[in-house]
This record gives C-alpha cells, structure tokens and sequence, in this order.
C-alpha cells in the first residue's frame, strides 16, 4: 500500500499514520520527523533547515526531495510507504511523481484530511502542552504562519491529485477512531 496523506497541520496525519502502519505492515515517511532528527542530530541539513522551521516556513524542496528519494530505496519501503507532510508544493509533487515512475512504486491513494482553522489551531496548542513544549514551531504565531503555507503551497496538490485521479477526502473533525474508520473504509473498498 503506498499512500500520502494530505493535510493541514494539526489534521491528524501523524496519529492516522500510526495506525496505517500497523495495519499494512509499511513505515511512516514524515519530513517533519526526519528534519527534527536532523537537527537534534546537529547535521548540516539540520543546522540548515532549523531556522526556517522554526519560523514556520518550508524548507527548499531539494533538501526533502534528496530525503524521501533516499528514504524511499531502503528494504522497508519495498511493501508500501506512508508519506506524510511530503509532497507540500507542486513542484514536490511533481518531483514525487518522477521519483515513483523510476522506482516503479505508483501510488494507491492520496488521502486528505480536511478540518478548519479554528480546531487546528487548538488541536496544535494542546499537543504543544501535553509534550512540554517539545516543537519549537508550536505557538500560536508560528500555527497561524504554518496554516497559511499550507493554504498557499500545499493545497493546491488537492487539485492535482484529483487530476490523477488519486484524492480522497475526509472528515478530520471527527475523532480519531472516526477518522481512522473513515480512512479504512477508502482504502478497503
Ligand atoms: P511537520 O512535522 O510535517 O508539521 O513539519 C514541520 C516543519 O518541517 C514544517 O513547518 C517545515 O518547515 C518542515 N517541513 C516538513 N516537511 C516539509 C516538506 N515536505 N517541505 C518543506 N518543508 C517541510
């Protein structure tokens, strides 16, 4: 099973993605995680992309686009992938799309995960408080930033995968095992 999942921050990509792991057996591919790593590990990709997230802003699509075209040739992927916060611009899709053509790793589906500002916004403020303040990019300044990036440079992949055929939407106001049940629903039919 190889998926993305589509949507704004705070939508429930990560926690979705978990169980989707479990259930098909295939890793999670968040940049987000793997950035955070890097930095944590003080690499030079890190070091690079530190500020930049940290203001809420998207790193450049070469740096992610090395990251999951690397990612994507270890064993574990070899079954299925999860991507998740990877594509987040056009130009990331597309590049995507090149990557799986020559992989020979065509996509099942694309699924968004729809909710509003207002939720997102105190969805992303409690995750802040239940972690301690663990990411630096989750007050509510740098939210508001993260949301209109999203509205700006991601959402328009909803349209391009609706061209491919590829989008399915769902409710992320609901909770979460609504929204799993949802999305099992998709992928099962
Ligand atoms: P996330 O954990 O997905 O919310 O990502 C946290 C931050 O990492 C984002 O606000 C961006 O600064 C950076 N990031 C993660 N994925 C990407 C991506 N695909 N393209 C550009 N920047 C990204």
């Amino acid at each position: 099973m190889r998926l993305i999942l589509l949507g704004p921050p705070g939508a429930g990509k990560g926690t979705q993605a978990k169980f989707l792991m479990e259930k098909y057996n295939i890793p999670q591919l968040s940049t987000g995680d793997i950035l955070r790593e890097a930095i944590a590990a003080k690499t030079p990709t890190g070091l690079a992309a530190k500020e930049i997230m940290d203001r809420g802003d998207l790193v450049s699509d070469d740096i992610v686009n090395a990251i999951i075209s690397e990612r994507l040739d270890d064993e574990d992927c070899k079954n299925g992938f999860i991507l998740d916060g990877f594509p987040r611009t056009i130009a990331q899709a597309q590049s995507l799309e090149e990557m799986l053509k020559e992989k020979q790793m065509p996509l099942d589906a694309v699924i968004e995960i729809r909710a509003d500002e207002n939720i997102l916004v105190e969805r992303i403020l409690n995750r802040a408080k239940e972690s301690g303040g663990a990411r630096a990019d989750d007050n509510e300044e740098v939210i508001r930033k993260r949301l209109k990036v999203y509205k700006e440079l991601t959402m328009p992949l909803v349209k391009f995968y609706q061209d491919l055929g590829l989008l399915k939407s769902v409710d992320g106001t609901k909770n979460i095992a609504g929204v799993r049940s949802e999305i099992n629903d998709i992928l099962e039919s």
